[in-house]
């Protein structure tokens, strides 16, 4: 069986005769007429069908046809657990009959069922996997390879899952029929048509998700608990709080996975002998936060926390979320090195994170890596096997100190890796993107070389500025937590308690920090996923707790 044929038979199994015998008591039976719509693209919310009789076809954009259901499939994607809007339309082929089960009891089943639970998730995530492989025809993006935007607007579509087709005006030249079909000029790129209908010209990434219908949630009620940033901390906090029936929202400023998200292989990861991509591990978890329940904000950036209970989560713009509980998972940023022009060069030759999109961009080419920890020994390793040459570069005498001793054996072995020691990059050049780099060395030799792509690791500092006054953060502006907050800046914060915080909690009670965030964490993966799940805990005990 090749690759795609398995992937085929995953994404749509049959159900036995049995396993529709336990849904029939949760749907209802529709006789459907020849060609009749059961939903279109951008719908929400609507149910699975399980096919009794005839066939279905679900058909994405201008009705490509992605697939036929015959009797014992069953329709859905990954979007019936999420509430987002669907990304294809469903059409009977024929007189069919169907059994209907609507969204919510599918949400409450996929809980309860194990075995039905399995066989939907697989499809459904299985499902989307190809559609993204297809491209789709909801989305069309028009850019260029050597367009920083373009690149963040591809990221932002992959690292969401919206199946998107892409075309190159470097490689299409036809493509301004298309442009002109919308009355879009060549400056205008990125363009992204929404749809088939909205053009987008140049959009942000909030402007995309406002279109897709990504960024949506709902004021008026009073949460349990309001997570802040969607990296690994932050989805382990949404499951674990999620599926022990908390009522959670998460809001992330760019798109589930966090650091993790831009990484190529993680391999340290318990239980994942082989490594798995950052792209991989995040989509899985958000599905699964998203099968507890847990509800998604993407693209919405918290300005400010308001310290008061219940607390009162800023996004700007007027808009204002309550909860009475607070995981702050907001993580780090890169760090950007002092260099001239630096800015310029950015999406269009420097990059700070090292997935197959930006490997694309360097194949068969020279490259970069800045910087000694394992982030980048493993962009370096990665690159390695699509670059021509990557020369990784440090400040110290080595990286013994700042990586993991196994991917400094990996480089070691590399033999397209040569690492530079006391070396620093001090000017960027190029007409339009990158062309040339020139860095010194610990003799204060300089060195000009035509390199076209350089990747930055070079460390990262707290996303906490929203923070301001409300909780007590370092010296370096990471939150504190737990015993790290003493009588004097606990009195400081008027803490209400007998009780000191406990383990993760903030200055502020039922405000908690987790991840990268935090002050003294451990910058891991592992660690953020561990902190997430101890934290819930503490969440349930302080929405027990009154205010003293
Ligand atoms: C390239 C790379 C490779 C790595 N490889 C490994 C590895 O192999 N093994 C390993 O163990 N670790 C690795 N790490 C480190 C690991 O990824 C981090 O330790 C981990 O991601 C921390 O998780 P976190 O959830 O605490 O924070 P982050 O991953 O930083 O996530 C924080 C999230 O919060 C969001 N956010 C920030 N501010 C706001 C706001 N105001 N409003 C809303 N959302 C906000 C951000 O957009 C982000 O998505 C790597 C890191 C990088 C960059």
């Amino acid at each position: 069986m090749t690759q795609e044929t398995q992937e085929e038979a995953e994404a749509f199994p049959s159900l036995t005769e049995e396993q529709i015998a336990r849904l029939v008591p949760l749907t209802t039976e529709r006789d459907l007429h020849d060609g009749e719509i059961l939903w279109e693209a951008g719908d929400r919310n609507r149910s699975l069908y399980v096919i009794v009789k005839g066939e279905l076809e679900i058909l994405s954009g201008t009705n490509h046809v992605v697939t036929v259901h015959r009797p014992g499939a069953f329709t859905g994607d990954v979007d019936l657990l999420s509430g987002r809007p669907v990304v294809v339309r469903a059409r009977a082929l024929g007189a069919a009959r169907v059994l209907e089960l609507p969204a919510a009891k599918l949400r409450s089943m996929v809980q309860t069922d194990a075995e039905l639970s399995e066989i939907f998730l697989r499809a459904f995530m299985m499902r989307r996997l190809i559609l993204m492989k297809q491209g789709g025809q909801n989305v069309l993006v028009i850019g260029s390879r050597h367009c920083a935007g373009t690149l963040a607007l591809r990221e932002f579509l992959t690292r969401n899952s919206q199946p998107h087709a892409y075309i190159d005006v470097e490689e299409d030249p036809a493509i301004q029929e298309t442009l002109d079909r919308f009355a879009v000029g060549i400056g205008d790129i990125p363009v992204l048509i929404c749809r088939g209908t909205q053009v987008l010209r140049k959009p942000t990434i909030e402007e995309v998700a406002r279109c897709l219908g990504l960024d949506t949630l709902n004021e008026t009620v009073v949460r349990d608990l309001v997570i802040i940033g969607a990296g690994p901390a932050g989805l382990s906090a949404a499951v674990y709080a999620a599926s022990e029936g908390l009522d959670v929202l998460v809001i992330e400023a760019r798109s589930p996975g966090g650091q993790a998200g831009s990484s190529s292989r993680i391999e340290n990861y318990l239980g994942f002998p082989t490594g798995i991509t950052g792209l991989a591990l995040a989509s899985n978890a958000f599905v699964q936060a998203e099968k507890f329940g847990a509800e998604f904000a993407v693209a919405r950036t918290v300005v400010r926390l308001d310290c008061g209970r219940p607390y009162r989560v800023d996004l700007g713009a007027g808009t204002v979320v309550q909860a009475r509980a607070i995981i702050i998972a907001s993580g780090v940023r890169y760090r950007k090195p002092d260099i001239p022009n630096l800015s310029d060069y950015e999406g269009i030759g420097v990059y700070y994170g090292a997935t197959p999109m930006e490997a694309v961009l360097c194949k068969g080419e020279e490259a970069i890596v800045v910087g000694g920890a394992n982030s980048a020994g493993q962009a370096a390793v990665f690159l390695s096997g699509v670059c021509r040459r990557v020369t990784m570069m440090v400040r110290g005498p080595g990286l013994s100190q700042s990586m993991s001793r196994y991917l400094i054996r990996r480089i070691e072995e590399t033999p397209n890796i040569t690492l530079n020691t006391g070396t620093r990059i001090v000017a960027l050049e190029g007409n339009g993107r990158l062309e040339r780099v020139t860095w010194r060395d610990g003799s204060e030799a300089t060195t000009t070389s035509d390199i076209g792509h350089v990747f930055l690791m070079t460390g990262a500092d707290p996303n906490t500025a929203w923070l301001q006054d409300c909780v007590r953060l370092d010296d370096k502006g990471y939150v504190k937590t737990g015993s790290d907050l003493d009588a004097a800046a606990l009195a400081e914060a008027r803490w209400p308690f007998s009780r000191p915080p406990g383990i993760f909690e903030t200055s502020r009670p039922g405000v908690f920090a987790i991840g990268d965030v935090r002050a003294g964490s451990v910058k891991r993966v592992a660690a953020a996923v561990g902190e997430g799940s101890v934290c819930v805990q503490l969440v349930h005990k302080t929405l027990a707790e009154s205010v003293t």
